[in-house]
């Protein structure tokens, strides 16, 4: 079965019926690269840059960040890679900056810190363009929106890192830019946010933390963390509506794209990219390859009329078993 898996590398991640979606991978760091490239990924959907950052004892020098960025933008080059601009706070601490909360998840996390701190952004940001000259496969996701206001300072400050590095003679381009949808309010200001960049993400991991109220890293309560809870389908179909209304491309990069139930979901509903760790990557393209999407619209649709997860993902593994 691995076997066949394998030989999945080379095929395209489309359905039977015709619908291609982009299937790329979660990276956090380089040595993922590797196993990502031999998977097949299409590029990086997303590249958790805060986990270099955890792994050192101080913040890394823009020209250390400039040669780790290079490599991975080197190494997925012509393909596209989505870097996530530090996401920090939360679960992700650094050791040499202290973030003490009584509630991290709901304090200073992901952008938030970055725009007080525009130092730490515009070195991250200025590394970024610059190990993308010649290569123009680079994008920048920004996590934890949760206000257009924040997408409109980030980009200003975006411009600002690219107008310093012209001024200094050294030409780079204006990279793809995008927001994480993965906070309630992003999702109900969908819209005015797909308006403002060029692709959204789909953090499902916070999304379904954040819609039910459940500390994703808290044994206690993770029997009701359920990222088939109707709540947080209805969720994502309102996103990927408002990116095909606004001819923004959806990727979903949370955790649940790389399990096969939801895959089906997500198909049915069409978005465009999932991002996934290398070793969900080829189950995701063998559902991918053996469902039209016509079929997973048609189980979407049975979804979304259950009120409870159960009987969905009951539906998914019957549908999942019948497909061999
Ligand atoms: C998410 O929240 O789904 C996500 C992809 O980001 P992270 O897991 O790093 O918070
Ligand atoms: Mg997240």
């Amino acid at each position: 079965f691995t076997e066949d898996l394998k030989c999945l590398r080379e095929l395209p991640a489309k359905t039977p019926d015709g619908f291609q979606v982009h299937l790329y991978a979660n990276i956090g760091l380089l040595a993922d690269t590797e196993p990502s490239l031999a998977a097949g990924a299409e590029g990086v959907g997303l590249y958790r840059t805060e986990l270099p950052f955890m792994v050192r004892d101080r913040f890394p020098t823009e020209e250390e960040q400039y040669a780790m960025y290079r490599q991975l933008l080197q190494a997925f080059a012509p393909s596209p890679v989505v870097l996530r601009v530090l996401d920090v706070g939360g679960d992700k601490f650094l050791p040499y900056f202290s973030i003490r909360e009584a509630n991290p998840f709901l304090g200073w996390r992901g952008i938030r810190v970055v725009l007080d701190h525009p130092e730490i952004f515009l070195t991250q940001v200025r590394a970024a363009l610059r190990a993308a000259e010649g290569l123009n496969n680079l994008s920048l996701l920004l996590p934890m929106i949760s206000s257009v206001s924040e997408v409109e300072e980030a980009t200003r400050l975006v411009r600002q890192a690219y107008e310093e590095l012209e001024n200094e003679g050294i030409e780079v381009a204006w990279p793809c830019m995008g927001a994480m949808i993965e906070v309630p309010a992003a999702v109900y200001q969908v819209e005015a946010l797909a308006r403002r960049v060029d692709f959204l993400s789909v953090g499902t991991n916070d999304l379904a933390q954040y819609l039910m109220a459940v500390d994703r890293s808290n044994e206690r309560v993770a029997g009701l963390y359920n990222s088939l809870h109707p709540a947080v389908l209805a969720a994502i179909l309102k996103i990927v509506e408002a990116g095909r209304r606004q001819h923004k491309p959806v990727s979903v990069c949370g955790e649940m794209a790389g399990e096969p139930t939801a895959t089906i979901l997500l198909l049915g509903m069409g978005v465009d990219n999932l991002s996934v760790t290398a070793g969900d990557l080829p189950r995701v393209k063998w559902v991918i390859r053996n469902f039209s999407q016509q079929h997973a619209k048609e189980l979407l649709n049975r979804a979304l009329q259950e009120e409870k997860p159960e009987p969905i993902y009951q539906m998914l593994c019957q549908a999942l078993d019948a497909a061999g």
